[in-house]
């Protein structure tokens, strides 16, 4: 990845110093991009681009960096795309004065509203030019589109698509009319808008890549001006290590600006009020894989609480240091500002005031500001017990007042980020702890440590195992104690974090997180109502989602009811272009649905079959068979992980590549994350 040499020309000359970054340029650059599967040429074109940014208009890095990654905002802004197939195809029409009745013909035939709407410009007659779109033009206006709420929102977003529509150039490869065929259609900015509006690109662009194009860019662009000359193999390989490690993406592009990208370390502190991607555990199918990984070392057993993740943020207003102001809804109390944070870095805060009215009473004297990684549980205040997650569930998201709040939380927390202005994330885990039992109180039913045993005897850790599920959790986190192994590794499924759930041991699998895209109807008592449905995994390297099983199993009826009424709303004429299945007549779901939904699904174990297509390009079959669950069955919806944070093709794969070696393969697993 650090091979990086392209120096090639400017991949747009028209555009001049200090002009604003013209949106088909970064068009052209997405055009480039989606013609390739390479992954260096997906680089290099990004890279070049970037530098070019960073050369002629460095002021508008922060709206191209995020519209590549197909966002308006920081995650925890709460701003979102997305916006469904009726609406957009309504804009189309508008702005270009064709019927929707041919817009959705269209539909029908191509699959792509980006090329419907890249079609139906092609084909309008132009009386004028519009004035050319410009990156930063193009993400105020989908930000004014995002933001539209209330009544008679529909129209004004429906207007406000038609306004970005009516100026964007359907700029069609050399008048030919759109490729079809290829599927891809040119650089085209109408297509690039809609597939934005929609919220995928499409692009085989993963914000991975995004991220190391932009380390490459900023340290070609930081090297040349100091020394004319380009970056050695080591620098890019520096500025790489230098943005992977750096705690939130978000600040990224204003620290770099102002510091460069050897200083960018420093310059993005930890602060209180910017979330940091959590660290994730790996899983492992039995207690002596753990004791095989952790040969040698101090770990320690913590119980896996089975609730939602929660990251608080909190300065106290005597602290000699001030609250990071990205977060928009910060609580604030008679003590300090706070935040909760979700597993994606969104905020939580409003849903629970209860915690945020509390925290301050857990807090010793002394303890200022700080960061900690827990885990919010549905609390059974008479037994004094923790309730199953399904409770927790029941908790509305928003909007929620203290005194309407039925059920009640426990937070148990696990780890400590930041601790009176300093960061705590390269200290060891040992110490962390002792900082976090330093600074706070348990209050009963409000605030606990995480249970734990420090031992590395089989028996021992079994016990503490069967006690994590007497007492209602999940199972057991493993963690490394001492050194840099034990360091917080922020956004990275890391191999120094092992969860052991009981289902694992008892035969069962692993679950999975899966999206939601096609229903079949019922039979008998289900008729009304969906009976089953086809799930996928998602493919972060393609952004394809990948089938990997039917599932009619676990459901109530009730639960059924109310599913159809979540997904009939969610219904489209015909599976994505990026949904991944087989073309077979049988295999094909009576309806198909935008993917929103993740579900939790345990399965008995991985098969290969024709029907799927999950992990078929990573595990190579040559007869292009996917992975397939065997016997599905539904637990819960993950409402807290997006689409594209599903179980990945890569996961599958390696859990089916695991399950056939058990007992053979024990080295440690691959690092999914960077
Ligand atoms: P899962 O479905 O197992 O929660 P996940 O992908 O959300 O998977 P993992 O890294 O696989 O996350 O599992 C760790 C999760 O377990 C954390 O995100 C956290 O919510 C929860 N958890 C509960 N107790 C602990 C603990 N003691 N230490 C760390 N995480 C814990």
């Amino acid at each position: 990845q650090s091979t990086f040499k392209s120096n090639t020309k400017d991949p747009y000359p028209d555009w001049k110093a200090g002009d604003p970054v013209p949106y088909a340029a970064l068009c052209t650059t997405f055009s480039k991009i989606e013609m390739t599967t390479k992954r260096l040429e997906i680089m290099a074109h990004c890279s070049l681009f970037l530098r070019q940014v960073l050369r002629l208009t460095p002021q508008d890095l922060q709206p191209t960096v995020l519209l590549m990654l197909g966002k308006l905002a920081a995650d925890y802004a709460g701003i979102e795309l997305g916006i469904g197939e009726s609406l957009i195809m309504k804009a189309i029409g508008e702005s270009t004065g064709r019927s929707l009745k041919i817009i959705k013909e269209d539909q029908q035939k191509i699959g792509d509203l980006g090329l419907v709407a890249a079609k139906s410009k092609g084909s309008q007659p132009t009386m004028f030019k519009p004035k050319p779109l410009t990156v930063r033009g193009v993400h105020e206006q989908l930000m004014t589109i995002a933001k539209i709420e209330g009544s008679g929102g529909q129209g004004r977003k429906v207007s406000g698509i038609h306004k970005l529509l009516s100026a964007a150039d359907a700029n069609l490869p050399k008048g030919k009319g759109v490729d079809i065929e290829e599927n891809k259609g040119g650089p085209s900015e109408a297509k690039f808008i809609v597939r934005t509006l929609e919220g995928k690109m499409r692009l085989g662009l993963a914000d991975k890549t995004v991220l190391v194009s932009l380390a490459q860019a900023m340290t070609y662009h930081d090297v040349m001006t100091k020394t004319k000359k380009a970056p050695t193999t080591e620098q890019l390989e520096k500025g790489e290590r230098v943005l992977k490690n750096v705690y939130n993406y978000e600040v990224i592009v204003p620290a770099y600006l102002e510091n460069g990208v050897f200083d960018l370390h420093d310059a993005c502190k930890l602060q209180p009020g910017v979330p940091l991607k959590p660290m994730l555990a790996k899983p492992t199918k039995s207690i002596t894989e753990v004791l095989d990984r952790f040969e040698g070392k101090d770990f320690t057993c913590e119980y896996k609480y089975d609730g939602e993740r929660a990251q608080i943020h909190f300065v106290a207003h005597d602290a000699d240091l001030t609250y990071a102001t990205a977060a928009p809804s910060a609580g604030n109390s008679s003590k300090g500002v706070s935040n909760i944070f979700s597993r994606n870095s969104e905020d939580l805060s409003k849903k629970y005031p209860d915690i945020l009215a509390k925290l301050p009473t857990w807090v010793k004297d002394g303890t200022k500001s700080f960061v900690l990684d827990c885990e919010t549980v549905a609390w059974d205040v008479d037994e004094k017990k923790v309730l199953p997650f399904q409770q927790l569930m029941t908790r509305k998201r928003k909007d929620v007042k203290t005194e309407d709040i039925k059920v009640k939380v426990c937070v148990f927390a696990f780890d400590l980020l930041f601790l009176n202005g300093e960061a705590l994330v390269n200290k060891s885990f040992r110490d962390r702890r002792a900082k976090l039992y330093e600074a706070f109180k348990e209050v009963e039913g409000e605030f606990a440590f995480a249970q734990f045993g420090n031992t590395n005897e089989l028996d021992a850790i079994q016990v503490l195992l069967e006690d994590s599920i007497k007492a209602s959790c999940e199972g057991l986190m493993v963690k490394m104690l001492d050194g840099p192994e034990s360091y917080y590794e922020p956004s990275r499924r890391s191999q120094n974090w092992l969860k052991v759930k009981k289902d694992y041991l008892a035969g069962a699998g692993d679950s999975l997180d899966l999206v939601v895209l096609g229903a079949y109807y019922g039979r008998g008592k289900r008729t009304n109502v969906y009976g089953a449905f086809l799930l996928a995994c998602y493919n972060n390297s393609s952004q394809q989602y990948e089938s990997v099983c039917n599932i009619g199993t676990g459901f109530s009826e009730a639960l059924l009811e109310s599913l159809h009424e979540t997904l009939s709303p969610l219904v489209i004429d015909r599976p994505k272009p990026f949904y991944s299945h087989s073309t077979g007549n049988k295999d094909q779901p009576d309806v198909w649905f935008e993917p929103r939904l993740v579900w939790e699904v345990k399965t008995a174990d991985l098969t290969l079959s024709p029907r799927y297509k999950a992990a078929a390009d990573a595990l190579g079959d040559p007869s292009g068979k996917g992975v397939s669950l065997r016997f599905p069955r539904y637990i819960r919806d993950r409402d807290d992980k997006k689409p594209d944070d599903a179980t990945t093709a890569r996961q599958v794969a390696e859990m089916y590549r695991k399950q056939e070696s058990v007992g053979k393969n024990k080295g440690p697993a691959v690092d999914d994350d960077f």
